[in-house]
């Protein structure tokens, strides 16, 4: 999701550009005023002409029914709409919410039910305490909220079908900042329905902790085949990358085997036997230029995101874990000769020296890529 002022078409177009070719299939921007609805369908126009396919939906709160209603070449343009059923507009909420759904059909767009425990809709979580309250043995008003969370999403998703709203083209989400109320909260919703789940942790917060906790939340439920989107919502540092949570987004995924997006690196943690920090810089090097190249290489060599790379401390187990890459190099660590083994498919391929192994090695593994995950290379294998 974009951090800029929607109606700043320049800035939002700048990063949402920037989201998509780090990875990101699905951009979402918030639509809270007329400005920025009235920029949506230039931010779009932008974005078809720099060649950019990616769907922008759209993040409406509270005026939702008014800005589609009003702008609706704002309404054509969005991919998707994604409505909060807590903050549709207290007493007339239904009717609010039924004038998106009706926006939504007239423009054959798909919606987001997306439930946030930060923004519950409040009368239906007080009818859900009261009637806890009178039970003999009342349940805990943690248990009342996540319940109270998958209520609400269900109960909006029937009235967007009552409206007319097909089946399918309803997805669901129920965020919390918790990750075991995440991981309760999507295994209740996922039991009760099969509306598609958009899985993310909200306001996971800043740094490792963010990373970390997004990554255990999802990880359990995608291994239990929760989830069918995901997002990871990190606090950027001042000035920080916001690709960032669509790497951290991409490695939950590849970690856990279900979807390939760039060559792993393998590398160790390095000990008291790598002499500097060279060898450090070598793995952040190699990891930057995979990366770098992704966008051009995902064009043109098909199965690359596949590849395994190992960048290796010293020959404990160096040359074993290279053998067992696609392409790996083995630095020398203390007392060690000063000479890199570089195995290609599990066999010694040649050994560098000198200043230039960083370049070297980028040269072999680029020769190998060309080689292995050509288009020529491709047909020759099929
Ligand atoms: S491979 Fe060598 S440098 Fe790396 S952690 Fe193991 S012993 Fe240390």
């Amino acid at each position: 999701m974009t951090n800029t002022d929607t109606a700043d078409v320049a800035a939002t177009v700048r990063q949402v550009a920037a989201l998509a070719r780090a990875g990101s299939e699905l951009v979402r921007v918030t639509v809270n005023n007329d400005e920025a609805a009235a920029a949506v369908p230039r931010i779009a126009d932008a974005l078809d002409r720099m060649g950019l396919a990616v769907p922008v939906i759209g993040d409406f709160h509270y005026n939702g029914h008014l800005l589609l209603t009003r702008h609706p070449a704002c309404a054509r343009a969005l991919a998707k709409y994604r409505i909060n059923p807590g903050n549709v507009g207290g007493k007339r909420a239904d009717e609010n919410f039924r004038a998106i759904i009706d926006v939504a059909l007239a423009n054959d767009k798909p919606v987001r039910i997306g439930v946030n425990w930060g923004s519950l809709d409040q009368s239906l979580l007080t009818e859900m305490m009261d009637a806890n309250a009178r039970q003999d043995h009342p349940a805990d008003a943690r248990d009342v909220t996540m319940e109270a969370m998958v209520e609400s999403a269900l109960r909006s998703a029937a009235l967007a079908e009552f409206a007319g709203m097909r089946h399918e083209r309803i997805v669901l989400s129920a965020k919390v900042s918790g990750v075991q109320d995440l991981v309760d909260v999507y295994r209740m919703l996922a039991g009760r329905c099969d509306y598609p789940l958009h899985l993310g942790l909200t306001e996971a917060g800043l740094g490792a902790k963010g990373i970390i906790a997004s990554t255990a939340g999802l990880s359990i439920l995608l291994q239990e085949g929760i989830g069918d989107t995901i997002r990871v919502s990190l606090t950027p540092a001042p000035g920080g990358d916001r690709t960032e949570e669509v790497q951290v987004a991409q490695q939950v995924l590849q970690s856990l085997g279900l979807r390939s997006f760039t060559p792993q690196v393998t590398s160790c943690p390095g000990c008291g036997r790598t002499t500097s920090t060279f060898f450090q810089e070598m793995a952040q090097q190699i990891q930057d230029y995979l990366r770098e190249k992704m966008p051009v290489w995902r064009q043109e060599r098909p199965g690359v995101a596949e590849m395994k790379v190992a960048v290796m401390g010293c020959v404990v187990n160096g040359p074993g874990e290279s053998k067992h890459a696609n392409i790996g190099i083995s630095l020398p660590g203390t007392f060690e000769e000063p000479k890199a083994p570089v195995y290609v498919d599990g066999r010694l391929l040649v050994t560098l020296k000198g200043d230039r192994i960083v370049a070297e090695f980028l040269e072999i593994l680029e020769e190998y890529v060309a080689s292995r995950y050509g288009s020529e290379a491709v047909a020759a294998r099929s």
